[in-house]
């Protein structure tokens, strides 16, 4: 799905952003067919249907293939350690928070090596949005079962199947406290770029699990696996407001499963609460050291 695009003035000049906009010369090296291509395009798409450009946001990447983004993705962006996407976005949030922070992480980066940081970052709120590629495997080092593995999915780790019961990302970041969970699927577009868009627009944290498959290393969980079960949850008049039906919509999973915005609501984020950046962001707040030698000698 292609954009018409959002003008923006800046210095006098008129800028468009488009999809485009956001090209560099690198070609994607990710497995013909992979669903990262649907949800780089759908960020790429709501970006610039927000009018937010390469230079208006910083993106971070934690590690797997989703990672690879960075690549061919133009804007700013640091590639994190393996689970610490969070982290650094926190940090940059913290350091600069007039600017847009979208994290790009995979299952395994967000919910298991970074599960602890996935907890903590829901409950703090911070105005950061999480895109979760998950696709029940840790692609990038060829295909072991990751922390959402399920329906007994047999992967090189889990010759016999995964024994036992998967992270449902939702669930968990519902309780934990974050105030915009969503899911969406890579094989629709228009849905994801809206929803992405959503995510992105809340002044949270706002986590968007991302149905995405893998089509080299999980050979069960298909589009067309997914697609025979997706239904949107506003064909249901399902409404977003109660942290209890969004726990309970979110643990279902089989013949249907549920794609749209399972809990969004209003609340502080961790910027609103710190007093230190009510006089502007960090980086344009002088240092307040006069003595940089004075400061260092108490630490040696
Ligand atoms: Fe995509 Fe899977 Fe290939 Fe990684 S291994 S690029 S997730 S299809
Ligand atoms: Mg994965």
């Amino acid at each position: 799905m292609a954009t018409g695009g959002n003008n923006r003035k800046d210095k006098g000049m008129t800028t468009t952003i488009t999809a485009n906009s956001f090209k560099t010369s690198y070609l994607p090296t990710w497995c013909p067919g992979c669903g990262d291509f649907g949800i780089w395009m759908a960020l790429k798409n709501a970006l610039a249907e927000l009018g937010i450009g390469p230079d208006d946001a910083l993106l971070i990447y934690g590690i797997g293939c989703h990672g690879n983004m960075s690549a061919w993705m133009r804007s700013y962006g640091i590639v994190g350690l393996h689970g610490r996407t969070l982290p650094v976005a926190q940090g940059a949030k913290l350091a600069n928070h007039t600017v847009p922070v979208i994290a790009i992480a995979g299952d395994g980066d967000c919910l298991g090596e970074g599960g602890n940081h996935f907890i903590h970052a829901a409950k703090r709120n911070p105005d950061i949005t999480v895109l979760i590629h998950d696709n029940q495997v840790y692609g990038l080092t060829t295909g072991q079962a990751s922390p959402t593995a399920k329906d007994k999915l047999k992967t090189k780790s889990t010759p016999d199947g995964v024994a036992e019961p998967a992270v449902n990302p939702l669930t968990l970041a519902i309780v934990s406290g974050a105030t915009f969970v969503a899911r969406g699927f890579a094989g629709d577009m228009p849905g994801l770029t809206n929803l992405i868009s959503a995510a992105v627009k809340h002044k949270g944290f706002s986590v968007l699990d991302i149905l995405q498959p893998c089509v080299t290393f999980n050979h069960v969980h298909t589009y067309q696996w997914y697609r025979s079960r997706l239904y949107q949850l506003d064909s249901v008049k399902y409404v977003p407001n109660n942290r209890l039906a969004a726990v309970e919509k979110a643990l279902e999973w089989g013949d249907k499963i549920p794609l749209g915005v399972f809990y969004s609501e209003n609340a502080s984020t961790s910027e609103d609460r710190e007093p230190a950046l009510s006089s502007g962001s960090l980086v344009s707040q002088p240092l307040g050291i006069s003595d940089l030698n004075t400061l260092l000698s108490e630490f040696r």
